[in-house]
């Protein structure tokens, strides 16, 4: 089978399986959803929810996290892990986003990447998730389950990304970052890919290498 047709092929199966999927960090703005994307690297969504459930009634607005203290910042997100470095980028990107943007959260990938802070996981997040704009979203899931498949052979983010455009319609390269991260979490788990109850297991690199 094509590598076209296969990704075609699970990108139906998926959607069948998880028509509701959808990006799991709660936000009510795009600025909430920004800071929410740049908390979850090396943390879990859920966890990331709990922490930011405060956090986004405490700072509102750029302004509010461009006046706060590093240090008070660092102790409203400690759980999400590497605060120090995450408040800073935070503290940093806020003021630029006053700076430059007018306190408003930009909606160009080129404008996006200027942020500190913010890589091509988090922009296309906020791209396709506020702006409706396409965007593959490549964190942990989507790489172990790309690679498992087959639709690339790269650990690169960028290239995985640069991969999945090729083989996935425009229209739904957030779709499938959303099912891949679903599909991850339920069957295809980073220790134990659960292969025996696995809608795609006739499409996978992976389960037909273990049971060649
Ligand atoms: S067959 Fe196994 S390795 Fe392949 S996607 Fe399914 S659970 Fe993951």
């Amino acid at each position: 089978m094509r590598k076209k047709e296969k990704a075609k092929a699970i990108l139906e199966t998926l959607a069948g399986l998880y028509p509701e999927a959808h990006c799991s960090l709660d936000f009510e703005t795009p600025l909430d959803l920004l800071i929410a994307t740049q908390l979850a690297a090396q943390c879990t969504d859920a966890r990331v929810n709990i922490v930011t459930k405060d956090l986004f009634k405490k700072y509102r607005t750029a302004e509010d996290y461009a006046a706060a203290s590093l240090e008070e910042l660092e102790q409203d997100i400690k759980s999400t892990g590497f605060f120090r470095n995450k408040a800073r980028n935070i503290k940093e990107c806020c003021i630029r986003l006053i700076t430059v943007y007018g306190g408003k959260v930009p909606d160009t990938m080129e404008d996006l990447l200027t942020l500190p802070g913010v890589g091509r996981k988090t922009a296309n997040v906020v791209l396709s998730t506020i702006f409706n704009k396409p965007g593959v979203i490549v964190d942990t899931h989507c790489t172990r389950l790309s690679r498992r498949l087959g639709l690339t052979k790269s650990e690169n983010p960028e290239i995985i990304e640069r991969d999945l455009m090729k083989l996935i319609p425009e229209d739904q390269w957030a779709n499938f970052s959303h099912y891949l991260v679903f599909h991850g979490r339920e069957v295809c788990q980073a220790r134990k890919p659960r292969c025996g109850s696995c809608s795609i297991l006739p499409y996978c690199d992976f389960a037909r290498k273990k049971l060649e």
